[in-house]
């Protein structure tokens, strides 16, 4: 495999961001007795952790993270939910919006760092200095819309480093391919007329948020056709998501031409994760990475950016992530996925009949509204 030079973002402050005392999901209170966040640091820290033990940071090049500013934010946000945030986090704390997305004194810095993250990353690429990246930030931003949080998301960080590159004039075409196990409700939104930003999700159909993401979403006037769901009926595997980057995500990008890959990097789609219900392994994702990596060859001289959104296996996570690294950066650290030893044989790789159905309706309708060219 080709060696390239990747660029890598974490910062210690992002476990700093505290999601308080939700019971896995749901605010405490009542009979829900208060416990743990699903989102919390440990996925993230213990992802930093495997990097830095299995030597993989060595072939990494550091990409320090900075805080986006307030003129960042505004292009994407509106300044009322701007001023929430800022107002709420400088107090005690609060929620982003939805009830769903909690946060302590100081997470408006956070989330600020966690976009900048995310731009540093995209900067460093489209400048030169590395050839592809991954944004290992928190909190994670695919769910939050111009005027509110949702899903444990505060900023929406791809688009607002996707804006930052636009009106510094680096960058006029992103495509946004998104696996989180969540659909991509934020881009879809943001960029629903938008010509220039073809945005693609694939995702467990309507788990969150739960009317969202369905196929017949697509985009409208100068947009239309540029936003591409692909709602996977629960119990996939490897296979059913190989077939939508290949069905799906590598022809539109094909058709598209952007100047930059940007991937919502969510390891919900884990067999391990406490909110998803798919079966994804580490081979998995790094197949699927293998694959968008070889198409931004074709179409963008390899210019892709991982960014880092959900995935809640402490257990899991890490792996999935390294093996990413492993893609990217053509290096292999021989650290295998403990949890292929459980559903690494698992027949839910099989591509079976019905999947392969929805994936082809996904498909049609991208290729009825000419965004797939054969
Ligand atoms: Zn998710």
């Amino acid at each position: 495999m080709k060696q390239r030079r990747t660029g890598y973002v974490w910062d210690e402050r992002y476990a700093w961001h505290d999601t308080g005392t939700h019971a896995g999901l749901f605010p405490s209170g009542g009979y829900v007795q208060p416990f743990k966040n699903f989102e919390s640091p440990e996925s993230k820290a213990r992802m930093a952790a495997l990097v830095e033990v299995s030597g993989m940071i060595g072939n990494l090049t550091r990409v320090p993270a900075r805080q986006v500013s307030e003129e960042d934010l505004l292009r994407v946000h509106t300044a009322g939910h701007v001023d929430r945030i800022r107002t709420q986090s400088d107090d005690a704390g609060g929620d982003a919006g939805d009830g769903f997305s909690p946060f302590g004194r100081g997470s408006f810095e956070i989330a600020k760092l966690a976009a900048g993250g995310t731009l540093a990353a995209a900067e460093a690429v489209m400048d030169g200095l590395v050839d592809n990246a991954y944004a290992l930030v928190r909190p994670p931003g695919h769910h939050a819309e111009p005027d509110q949080g949702r899903g444990y998301c505060l900023f929406a960080n791809v688009p607002v480093a996707i804006e930052a590159l636009r009106a510094a004039g680096k960058v006029q075409r992103v495509a946004i391919f998104d696996y989180d196990v969540h659909h991509g409700n934020g881009a879809q939104k943001i960029y629903w007329n938008d010509p220039n930003v073809l945005a693609i999700s694939v995702h467990q159909d309507r788990l969150f948020p739960t009317d969202s993401g369905l196929v017949t979403e697509r985009g409208e006037e100068a947009g239309a056709g540029r936003n591409i769901n692909v709602p996977l009926p629960a119990g996939c595997g490897n296979g059913a998501y190989l077939e939508v980057v290949d069905e799906v995500a590598l022809p539109a990008i094909r058709a598209f031409k952007p100047d930059l890959i940007m991937v919502s990097s969510g390891f919900d789609p884990s067999a391990f994760d406490p909110l998803g219900r798919m079966t994804v392994t580490a081979a998995g994702f790094k197949q699927m990475a293998e694959k968008l990596i070889a198409v931004a060859d074709e179409v963008c001289g390899g210019k892709i950016v991982f960014s880092h959104e959900g995935g809640y296996s402490p257990v899991h996570v890490p792996f999935c992530g390294l093996a990413v690294l492993e893609a990217l950066t053509g290096i292999e650290t021989g650290v295998e996925d403990p949890v292929d030893i459980s559903v690494g044989e698992s027949p839910a790789h099989e591509l079976t009949a019905a999947q392969k159905d929805t994936i082809e309706q996904s498909a049609l309708l991208a290729r009825a509204l000419g965004m797939i060219v054969d």
